[in-house]
């Protein structure tokens, strides 16, 4: 069975995903991309995010690729709008149910190669970008 969500063959997607973030902890080398790793794959898997939190990675997205600001610099601002109280939303859902109903991309986590640090960074940052870009069209109404 495909993943109903980003149509991974064989479900294969959470496993890539595992495997992606072992190699990304242990070598900085792939770890330079973490952070979009985890964003793009959370906009293709929305039924682990609410709606606020799907828009918020989709946001995460759009200013890593677009605006690009730095990890350390969203860290940074992120965790002040936390410690300040500001953020009023959860970010992941237990419900299981999809926030989009997209169920086809035109890259999933499979399409990215993994055989050395930079084919990987290029890899999973066009990945990232396909997403984004697929993302921005979809309609979604803010809370
Ligand atoms: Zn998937």
């Amino acid at each position: 069975m495909n993943c109903p969500e980003c149509g991974a063959r064989n479900h294969q997607c959470k496993t890539r995903f595992d495997e992606f973030l072992v190699l990304e902890f242990t070598d900085a080398g792939y770890g330079a991309v973490h952070h979009l790793t985890v964003a793009a794959y959370m906009v293709q898997h929305s039924s682990k995010l609410t709606r606020e939190g799907w828009l918020f990675e989709r946001d995460l997205l759009r200013e890593f690729l677009a605006e690009n600001k730095s990890p350390a610099y969203i860290r940074k601002q992120n965790k002040d709008v936390v410690d300040s109280g500001k953020r009023t939303f959860k970010i992941k859902s237990k419900t299981g149910v999809p926030v989009i109903n997209k169920t086809t991309w035109k890259k999933t986590i499979l399409d990215v190669r993994s055989e050395n640090s930079e084919v990987y960074c290029e890899g999973i940052s066009a990945w990232a970008r396909s997403v984004l870009e697929e993302a921005e069209a979809i309609e979604i109404e803010r809370g």
